[in-house]
């Protein structure tokens, strides 16, 4: 199975947006049958939209949220517990994003126990990692998702993460229109399925999907797909636009 994982982050802010929007995505879905039967397309609305998208989407589309709280309740005011998102439609849910990492103060520890969170709500979490302009300069990129992964993996087993998904998102790919070589995602990747052999049952370890995310579009994503070992993408503002999104769902697909 591959992925297109679409991240809404917040753009679509107002009911109205998110009507427009989702009116659109359904109407192009229609058209496109098989949407969904070769490539799971995840949507990830913001939260105060979760319930409207889970009431609208048709059934062969996913729902995902943006993040999700590091504690399961209690006083933590303006947080959203994953199983509040999974009572609102949610079954995936991004955890780590570089943006959760800046503005949200996720540090790996956290990031674990999100993970957990998730998973024990039935959530599929979304492990975003990926290094920084600096750090790629310095030639530290395998070190620092190989730190990502296990700290944020140390103290989950294999059955917590049967489900989980790995993103690469370089942060400096990420709204840039810049993208690495095909050659470098595969480096990545296989790095990122090393350390994940170190940590997991090896089985699972060979299994866990791995995406990438970092200004991906329709004139991209087969460059980027070129990387052998990916099973799809995560894509931030070309998901704004439902006849884009489906037309690299059909890429994907080929
Ligand atoms: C993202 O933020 O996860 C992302 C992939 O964004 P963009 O596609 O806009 O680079």
């Amino acid at each position: 199975m591959r992925y297109l994982i679409a991240n809404l982050k917040m753009n679509l802010i107002s009911y109205e947006e998110n009507i427009s929007y989702l009116t659109t995505l359904l109407d192009v879905a229609k058209r496109n049958r098989r949407v969904g039967v070769k490539t799971s397309l995840v949507i990830c609305p913001s939260f105060p939209f979760l319930s409207l998208f889970q009431k609208k989407l048709p059934k062969r589309l996913f729902l995902g949220a943006q993040d999700v709280a590091f504690s399961e309740r209690g006083a933590y005011t303006g947080y959203v517990p994953a199983r509040s998102l999974a009572d609102n439609g949610a079954s995936f849910v991004l955890i780590g994003h570089s943006e959760s990492r800046r503005y949200g103060g996720d540090t790996n520890e956290r990031i674990s126990e999100k993970i957990r969170l998730s998973v024990r709500n039935g959530l599929r979490p979304v492990l975003c990692v990926g290094e920084s302009a600096a750090e790629r300069a310095a030639g530290q990129t395998a070190l620092v998702i190989r730190r990502q992964i296990s700290e944020a993996l140390h103290d989950i087993s294999s059955e917590e993460w049967t489900r989980g998904i790995i993103a690469y998102e370089p942060c400096w790919a990420i709204g840039t229109d810049h993208i690495p070589r095909s050659d470098d995602i595969l480096e990545v990747s296989i790095a990122i399925r090393r350390t994940l052999v170190e940590i997991l049952d090896r089985t699972l370890a060979q299994s866990v999907p791995i995406l990438y995310g970092g200004s991906v579009n329709v004139e991209r994503i087969s460059e980027v797909c070129l990387a052998p070992g990916l099973s799809g993408v995560l894509v931030g503002r070309e998901s704004l636009l439902p006849e884009e999104l489906l037309a690299m769902v059909s890429a994907l697909d080929a």
